[in-house]
């Protein structure tokens, strides 16, 4: 689903692999994988021209898949140095 690619992207400072930065409603923005994901568990909205973050429950998650929507997963996720995440 290339049309669903998020941007800009930048890369990851570990892995060098595209992510992109989404507000949510923590103080610290979330990296996320441009590519949506079948086991995504993270709505995406524009807002003021902003990506936004919206963290969604397992029982959401298949309304929204059944819509058609595309969900994301947080780079920290995927990130083949996610340890290095979880230590920040
Ligand atoms: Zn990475």
């Amino acid at each position: 689903m290339p049309e669903h690619r998020l941007q800009p992207t930048e890369p990851c400072r570990s892995c060098r692999a595209p992510i992109v930065w989404a507000k949510t409603r923590q103080p610290t923005p979330l990296p996320i994988d441009p590519e949506p994901s079948e086991h995504g568990n993270i709505a995406i909205y524009l807002e003021d021209g902003v990506l936004h973050a919206n963290v969604i429950l397992k029982a959401q998650r298949q309304a929204l898949n059944a819509a058609g929507r595309p969900l994301y997963i947080a780079h920290f996720v995927s990130c083949p140095h996610a340890n290095d995440w979880r230590k920040r």
